[in-house]
């Protein structure tokens, strides 16, 4: 089954259970001084479920653009070195406003995995909040292990703590247990050595969790009570270059046919295969996965720029412009050259992407010119920098220099400090900054300066905030 038919069939599936498919809205989150980019399914219809404003319809499904590359929602790091987080993904997800419940949540989950996906139901395992025995003294979610229990054997169905089974949209609001379902896509002798049950939420590569299911059913109070929600709702987000790995029978998000043209564009240009090594290979997962980043969130209006949302955009694309120069030898602009097979495989899904293909190209293009002038240049002095460093840290001073002149993020610079195995100041640098800004405080950005309205989308529907988001925002 091909992405696009897995994405067509989600969205039917729900279709015909009453929902409105709608589109995604855009990545970048304006008029919202807390949250930088959508990073989950749900964010859009915040207001409904706070109460702010009535949803136009009670069934909704679509496929959202997210980006989790900030704030409470961060998988930069592992991007690349695993196979099945990304920086950019889409989530597919079904929501009921006040409307259906538990019951049809995991009766139609259950059915749209099993028969639609024909996913084999003995490698499925589902978990559900156990209960709390802390200020909150909740039970268990006895209605959701019946409903699950009614489906499959009991020795599948696993109980899961506040951490990873109970879902707050912030420190007050609307909350609610939630139950998630994983897939083991071990081969049958692995499985049968261990159980999957014991790998379910342990960074193993081949038992991950694809679906999520919230039950939203408290309202979270100022003063830190728990209070029943006079109307329930649902939100649920799954994965979908997950699904795909499942229904691919691949065992790696970037073996599907969503990633596999770009490595192969890659390898053409940098004459590097996939799958040769495994330092080339994160290098090439890596600029395979930022590329979408980029150009989706250029697409939705946001350009590289030095604070904010388009501070985050410039780092993720220097990282990766890094990434090929280091290991795979790129010491021209290629990066731009990607764009034509993103668009090929995902412009009609989002057709955002298509018609700003031009504006892509060459703003990444002209990232990478600038970023390549210097560094060559950076590089070398940093090597330059850890040959008179003592002991394994490095002086933050120093690396607020290569930022300042070289224009090196500073994630990049101890992402290659790790590789080198040195670590980084990070005090140092903080005061260096500051001491910076200070100096120059009249020459404050704004992050407004950065955004361009290049298409109208959906009407942005989302108010909201997440205080986690807002206090770790780069700068
Ligand atoms: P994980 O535990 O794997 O990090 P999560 O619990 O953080 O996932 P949720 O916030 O529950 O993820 O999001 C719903 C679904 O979105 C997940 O079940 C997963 O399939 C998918 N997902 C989450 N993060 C990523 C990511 N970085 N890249 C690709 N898919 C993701
Ligand atoms: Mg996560
Ligand atoms: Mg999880
Ligand atoms: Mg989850």
């Amino acid at each position: 089954m091909t992405s696009r038919e897995i994405r067509s069939r989600f969205l039917t599936f729900f279709k015909d259970r009453g929902h409105r498919i709608v589109p995604s809205a855009p990545l970048v989150v304006k008029d919202d001084p807390t949250l930088l980019f959508v990073n989950a399914g749900m964010n859009p219809f915040k207001e409904y479920f706070l109460g702010v404003s009535n949803p136009k319809y009670p069934r909704v499904a679509d496929t959202q653009k997210c980006l989790r590359v900030s704030g409470k929602h961060n998988d930069l790091e592992e991007v690349g070195r695993d196979t099945y987080h990304h920086t950019l993904f889409e989530m597919l997800g079904n929501w009921s406003f006040g409307d259906y419940f538990k019951e049809e949540t995991i009766g139609w989950a259950w059915e749209f995995l099993t028969e639609v996906c024909g996913i084999d139901r003995d490698r499925l395992y589902v978990t559900i909040f156990e209960g709390s025995s802390d200020a909150d003294a909740l039970e268990r979610d006895q209605e959701a292990y019946d409903f699950w229990k009614a489906i499959l054997p009991e020795d599948r169905i696993l109980m899961g703590s506040k951490k990873d089974n109970f879902w707050e949209m912030g420190d007050q609001g609307p909350c609610g247990p939630c139950s998630e379902i994983h897939v083991d896509i071990r081969p049958e002798e692995e499985r049968r050595k261990t159980p999957g049950s014991e790998l379910v939420n342990q960074d193993h590569p081949e038992v991950v969790e694809i679906w999520n299911l919230v039950f939203i059913q408290y309202n979270r109070k100022a003063d830190g009570s728990l209070e029943p929600l006079p109307e329930k709702h649902i939100d649920t987000g799954m994965g979908f270059e997950r699904l795909c790995m499942v229904l691919q029978g691949v065992r790696s998000n970037y073996d599907t046919d969503l990633f596999t043209p770009l490595i192969r564009e890659i390898g053409k240009i940098t004459g590097k295969d996939y799958g040769q090594s495994e330092e080339d290979d994160i290098a090439i997962r890596v600029i395979a996965d930022h590329i979408r980043a980029v150009s989706f969130t250029i697409a939705d209006g946001q350009l590289p720029g030095n604070s904010g949302a388009g501070y985050v955009i410039r780092r993720i694309l220097r990282r990766a412009i890094r990434y090929g120069f280091t290991f795979l030898g790129a010491r021209e602009p290629f990066m731009f050259r990607l764009v034509g097979t993103l668009v090929a495989e995902m412009g009609e899904a989002f057709p955002e992407l298509a018609e700003q293909r031009r504006l892509v190209e060459n703003v990444v293009r002209e990232e990478e010119v600038s970023f390549l002038k210097t560094l060559e240049q950076g590089l070398a002095r940093l090597d330059a920098v850890i040959a008179e460093t003592r002991g394994k840290t490095v002086d933050g001073g120093r690396a607020f220099e290569l930022y300042d002149t070289f224009g090196f993020p500073i994630d990049l610079t101890s992402l290659i400090l790790r590789e080198r195995g040195y670590e980084l100041d990070r005090q140092g640098f903080d005061a260096a900054m500051k001491e910076q800004k200070d100096r120059s405080r009249a020459a404050s950005e704004s992050a407004a300066e950065d955004w361009v309205k290049v298409h109208p989308g959906p009407a942005s529907e989302f108010v909201g905030y997440d205080a986690l988001e807002a206090r770790s925002r780069i700068r």
